[in-house]
């Protein structure tokens, strides 16, 4: 058996933008276009936990339908325990502040 083909086959996704395909979820706060990411090399601050998407993260980035130029960027597991654990959710009122 070769151990290698001289050509990629279709089949092989490219490394980077594989299933980079946006996609719109619907959500307690409305609908959002969601779009995976593959590591790109840059670091980006999770709103989620508040802590760093490492660059070599793959992870997704969300925004509003109408409102692509406020999107950002979550730990994949941060979006999806977003409203699991209901960090979002009755903070405005009676609400102490730490500390
Ligand atoms: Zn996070």
């Amino acid at each position: 058996m070769s151990p290698r083909r001289a050509k990629r086959r279709d089949d092989t996704p490219p490394p980077l933008r594989a299933g980079a395909i946006p996609h719109t979820e619907s959500h307690p706060d409305g609908d959002w276009v969601v779009r995976p990411v593959s590591a790109g090399g840059k670091v980006y601050r999770c709103p989620g936990c508040d802590q760093e998407i490492s660059a070599h993260l793959a992870h997704i980035v969300a925004w509003r339908p109408n409102d692509e130029d406020n999107r950002r960027h979550w730990h994949t597991p941060c979006w999806n325990a977003r409203f699991r654990r209901g960090a979002n959710i009755h903070r405005s009122r009676n609400a102490p502040r730490h500390g």
